[in-house]
């Protein structure tokens, strides 16, 4: 087997050398002044062991990658009672799409896209003030990322906030339906904030350590969540936490993964690793382009694909 420390290095000095980086994201007006070309990459394996390199120590938006988290806590909430509000299917469509909402009465096709996101933000806001909801989701990032900074960048929450109509269009319709049981600008305040937490890929592969290793942290001995929990989400990573580029991450990647439009990516290698990579610049379905072709090379090296070697 390559030493890992040998294929990261590897990894970072070819991506700091190739000009393909992708596209920025500009709808998100706070985005589009991340400088394209920054790459870094955090790998933690089951002893603890970090194999890091490029800027994986830099703060970036985390966006859709909380995602995993508030489905996390959701389930932890209100267990399987989850799937009455959003469903787990791949979608197909792009991260944003209302198309599907009309014939599915107002049900997210899954916790993923924006919508289904939408939803589960819903149900850890019911009871508890906006205030609350929130602090809870980023303690929780606080307590996984075993780091207290963790933080919101307010400024990346406040540029969503006023653009983020699209966002708000899915959740008047969601709303429509009884889908979504709060107040609608309550609800997308306490979305718009979790996208906005900020993480090195360093804290973000520390964060997702339970993941890789049976709900357990392997170094803690905590306890996350339950082993088939930690299973049933990293199936949902694999068919749908890169929207309608999925299928070509599980082609090429083989891990469950899930991206943000900041250009994360939290990548789960069962039983072996918790891996974090960034690069800025996106593909045409939103997802990082470095931040893919990265994990396609470690995997393969690594033989880590779920798939087989
Ligand atoms: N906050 C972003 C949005 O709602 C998240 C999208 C993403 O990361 N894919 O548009």
């Amino acid at each position: 087997m390559p030493d890992l420390d040998t294929v990261v290095r590897e990894i970072c000095e070819e991506m700091a050398a190739r000009p393909d980086r992708g596209t920025v994201a500009d709808y998100i007006p706070e985005l589009a002044h991340v400088d394209p070309n920054q790459f870094g990459l955090a790998v933690i394996d089951g002893d603890g062991r970090v194999s890091a390199g490029g800027d994986s120590e830099t703060l970036f938006s985390i966006q859709s990658i909380s995602k995993v988290f508030t489905l996390t806590l959701a389930l932890g909430m209100i267990g399987d009672r989850l799937w009455r509000r959003v469903g787990r299917e791949p979608s197909g469509n792009p991260f944003n799409s209302i198309v599907q909402l009309e014939r599915e009465r107002g049900v997210p096709r899954n916790p993923f896209i924006n919508a289904g996101a939408i939803a589960v933000t819903d149900v850890i806001l019911s009871g508890h003030e906006p205030r609350e909801a929130l602090g809870e989701i980023l303690r929780f990032m606080q307590f996984l990322g075993k780091d207290p900074s963790i933080a919101i960048d307010e400024k990346v929450a406040a540029s969503e906030r006023r653009t983020g109509f699209r966002n708000s269009a899915l959740a008047y319709y969601m709303k429509s339906f009884g889908v979504i049981e709060n107040p609608v600008d309550y609800t997308l305040g306490v979305y718009f904030h979790h996208c906005a937490i900020a993480m090195s890929c360093r804290q973000l592969a520390t964060a997702g350590q339970f993941l890789a290793h049976n709900g357990l942290n392997p170094q803690t001995g905590f306890s996350v969540v339950s082993a088939e929990r930690a299973r049933r989400i990293n199936a949902i990573m694999l068919t749908c936490g890169h929207y309608d580029g999925s299928g070509e991450f599980a082609y090429r990647v083989g891990l469950p993964g899930k991206s943000g439009v900041g250009g994360g990516i939290l990548a789960v290698a069962p039983g072996r690793a918790s891996i974090a990579v960034w690069s800025p610049g996106l593909d045409e379905a939103g997802n990082s382009h470095l931040g893919r072709v990265a994990l396609e090379r470690l995997t393969q090296r690594m033989g880590w694909s779920v798939f087989g070697v």
